[in-house]
Parts: C-alpha cells; sequence; structure tokens
C-alpha cells in the first residue's frame, strides 16, 4: 500500500477554541485572568460547572465538577454565571477574525471553525504559518485570553482529531505519510463520532484499541460497522480527501440508515397524572435527543403516544372515541392515544422540547384520559447530521451550541446532570440505559 504515497499536504483547518467560554469571561473581566475560573449555569452549590479556566482545570477543576466540590478544592475560585449571548457574539467575532486569514468554510459548534485550504495553502510550511497567524488573529482582534487548538490534516475527519490532540494552544498536523501511524496511540472513543454505544458494539466484536482498528483491511472495516461507514472510516483514517460536503467529521456509524429512534417508559403509580407523565415526556425527550447528537442525527418527526389506565367500569363500556378497551401485558386495561408532528430537521432539545409542548396539548381530555400510565416518544425521518450542516448552523439562538454543552456534561456525568427544568420529578423515574464513560483528553505532540 506504500508504492503510490500521497502528496504531503493538508487540505483542512481545524480550529477549536480552548476552554471558551471561561476564556471570554477572562477576557471580560481583567481580574478574572491567571486566577481559578468557572462558568456555572445558576449559583448554587449543587449545579455543576459548565466551563473551566486553564488555572482551574489544574486544580481538577473542570466541566461537570460540581459547584460545592469546586470551592472545596479552592475557597477562592472566581464563579460566573453563564451568558450564552456573549459566548454567541464572541464566536462571530472569531469567525471574522479566522476569515482574515482563511474563509471559514463550516462552523459545527460555537467554538468551532472549519478551513478549506487550497492551492499551495496546502503545502505544510504555508499551512502551518496560516495556522499561526490565525492564533495571532484571534488574539489582536477578540482578546488575549482566547487561545485555539488547530489541526491540520488531509481531511476534515483527522483534522478534529488532530485539534483535540494537543491543549491548550496546540497545533497539530497529521501528515498524509505518517498516517496512520500517528494517531495509532489514541483511544478508540477519540475518534470523532464513537460514542459509547459505537464502542461498546466494536469492543463486542474483539477491537479494544485504535491499534486494533487499524489493523483491519477495508473489508474488514466494512464488516465490522456492518455498513459502508466502516469503508469510508477505512480510507479517512489513512487520509483519504473526500469531497467537502460528504466529507462529514463523524456518523461512521449504522445508525445513519435507522428509521427511528426513541424512548417509552411505564410510569410507576405514583407518576399516574397528567403532571406526571409530562415529567416522563420530557426526561424521554431529553434522552432521545441527547441520541439524535450523539449519533449525529437529525430528525423531522416526532411521534408521542399515550396510554392511560381505565377502571373497571370505563373498562366494560364504550369508549369516547367508540373502540373498546385494550389490555396492557401487565394486565392493565387501557385506552390510548398518539400523533405524529413535523418539523424541519433538527436535533436540539429546545426545539423538540416546543414540538413535544405542541403535541402535548393536543393530548384528549375527559375521564377515559385521566390516568396516563405510558409514554413513548419516538423521532422519526432521520437524516445524518453531515448532510444538513448548512441548516443547522444557521441557528440564530445558537441552540445547538447549547445542546452539545450539555451532552458533553451529560456524557461524562451521566444524563441528568443538566436538563431542563420541568424533567426535575421524573428525574429518578426512566432508568438511563445508555451509560457514558469519561471521554479522554490527549495531549499528543507536535507532529510539525
Ligand atoms: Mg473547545
Amino acid at each position: 500500500m506504500t508504492q503510490n504515497p500521497q502528496p504531503d499536504r493538508f487540505r483542512i483547518l481545524y480550529v477549536d477554541l480552548n476552554s471558551f467560554f471561561a476564556s471570554v469571561e477572562q477576557q471580560l473581566h481583567p481580574e478574572y485572568r491567571n486566577r481559578p475560573v468557572a462558568v456555572v449555569p445558576t449559583q448554587a452549590d449543587t449545579t455543576c460547572c459548565i466551563a473551566a479556566s486553564y488555572e482551574a482545570k489544574a486544580l481538577g477543576i473542570k466541566t461537570g465538577t460540581q459547584v460545592g466540590e469546586a470551592k472545596r478544592i479552592c475557597p477562592e475560585i472566581v464563579l460566573v454565571l453563564g451568558d450564552h449571548r456573549v459566548y454567541a457574539d464572541y464566536s462571530r467575532r472569531i469567525v471574522q477574525a479566522v476569515e482574515r486569514c482563511c474563509p471559514v468554510a463550516q462552523t459545527p459548534s460555537i467554538d468551532e471553525m472549519v478551513c478549506e485550504l487550497m492551492g499551495r495553502e496546502q503545502e505544510p510550511p504555508r499551512a502551518r504559518q496560516i495556522a499561526l497567524t490565525i492564533k495571532q488573529a484571534i488574539k489582536d482582534d477578540v482578546g488575549e485570553t482566547l487561545r485555539c487548538s488547530i489541526g491540520l490534516a488531509p481531511n476534515r475527519f483527522l483534522a478534529k482529531i488532530a485539534s483535540d490532540m494537543q491543549k491548550p494552544d496546540g497545533l497539530i498536523g497529521l501528515l498524509p505519510s505518517q498516517l496512520p501511524r500517528s494517531i495509532a496511540h489514541l483511544e478508540l472513543r477519540d475518534i470523532p463520532g464513537v460514542g459509547a454505544r459505537t464502542e461498546a458494539r466494536i469492543n463486542a466484536k474483539g477491537i479494544n484499541t485504535m491499534q486494533q482498528l487499524l489493523e483491519l483491511d477495508r473489508k474488514q472495516m466494512h464488516e465490522l460497522w456492518n455498513s459502508v461507514w466502516g469503508d469510508r472510516l477505512y480510507h479517512w483514517l489513512r487520509g483519504a480527501e473526500t469531497d467537502g460536503q460528504t466529507d462529514s467529521g463523524g456518523a461512521p456509524a449504522s445508525e445513519a440508515a435507522q428509521k427511528s429512534l426513541g424512548h417509552s417508559h411505564v410510569l410507576g403509580p405514583e407518576f399516574r397524572t397528567p403532571e406526571g407523565a409530562w415529567a416522563v415526556a420530557h426526561k424521554l425527550l431529553h434522552k432521545a435527543a441527547m441520541r439524535l447528537r450523539m449519533e449525529q442525527l437529525t430528525a423531522s418527526a416526532m411521534h408521542l403516544t399515550l396510554r392511560y389506565a381505565l377502571t373497571r367500569e370505563q373498562a366494560s363500556g364504550k369508549l369516547a372515541n367508540g373502540k373498546s378497551a385494550k389490555r396492557h401485558f401487565s394486565g392493565l386495561q387501557h385506552s390510548g392515544w398518539s400523533m405524529e408532528a413535523r418539523f424541519p430537521p433538527c436535533q436540539d432539545t429546545l426545539t423538540l422540547l416546543e414540538v413535544l409542548r405542541g403535541a402535548w396539548a393536543k393530548r384528549p381530555e375527559g375521564a377515559e384520559f385521566a390516568r396516563p400510565f405510558f409514554v413513548a416518544i419516538t423521532m422519526h425521518n432521520l437524516v445524518a447530521e453531515s448532510d444538513l450542516e448548512a441548516s443547522l448552523f444557521a441557528d440564530a439562538d445558537h441552540r445547538a451550541g447549547l445542546a452539545a454543552t450539555m451532552d458533553k456534561l451529560n456524557m461524562k456525568y451521566g444524563n441528568t446532570t443538566l436538563h431542563f427544568a420541568g424533567m426535575l420529578p421524573a428525574r429518578d423515574s426512566a432508568p438511563t440505559r445508555i451509560s457514558f464513560t469519561q471521554i479522554p483528553t490527549q495531549y499528543g505532540k507536535d507532529y510539525i
């Protein structure tokens, strides 16, 4: 496979801001600089830090650390209430600064930018110079506290991996001639799109390390993924250049082909009220939205199903809708209702929650519908996020950015670390079946 080596060129430059929210706060408040700072969603000891400055990280305080714990570790820590609008504004200014050096092709999240290098820009010394110029432009135009890690690689997939390999203020280039050797020390979870579910599936097939994955040939990769994503991943990991739009930073999973995704739950007796059912629905929605994002999919239809327990008398007569009662496998006699809502493709919790709220308001009323005991939420019309990138990031409220921050926390610390308020009563009701392990941070060496 070495008789036709690829020329050593970088086609993609990937910018990832370091400790973005905390750095913005240090920029706005010079008195916070060189001090441990944590950005928090509310001022309460029971919430978690949503971002930590490098000084806080050095003490072991990080995204997800409980505020009470952070104060114990460092009583003088500066706690700042996060303001997403400010961060969104800084994000726009950073994009402008980067664009002084190189056009930004995509903004996958509030603190990430992708540039496509052209012509001689792709030559490693020039690409490196552009990366250094970008770092300086961000410092000059936006603020000296804003540092970033930049990844250079022949494709977007590897450039994202490279941007994660050295923090803070990193610059890593993955040269085609050094691939895949230069990524063999990484973890499987460092591969964009490989979440807990995919990793478990790969492990079950006997692949536990990146080294083992890289030893597979293309056919074996296809079999491992049981789809063409395996073939793609094989080529991407070796530096294959693919067309910009389809060169997704992830989704190497057969889930992209799946038709629907959802969760259901039988309510405990204490939750069999409209309020209890809503809290459970809220939690199921949160889980489904998080899975959409983990699997890098969007949905454009939501199916909501409710089943209601009936009294003996209700079950023996005709129901309001003219149908007769059904029997759940638990023995409960019940009536049911369901509806499907359509909406523009999305994956963020706030938008999906609005859709759910709309559907919820349409549920029937009356004696037969007083005791909900089963709730199911299913997402349909699933499309890989990479096919929709442009519209996703046209997202004016930066909901995608907020959702991504929530996911980072929830993946690290369990599904209910950070959630929207309506979910609280049901927090411990619907069991979390997906468990997440920590996403490792790699400190790679500078290959340039
Ligand atoms: Mg970042």
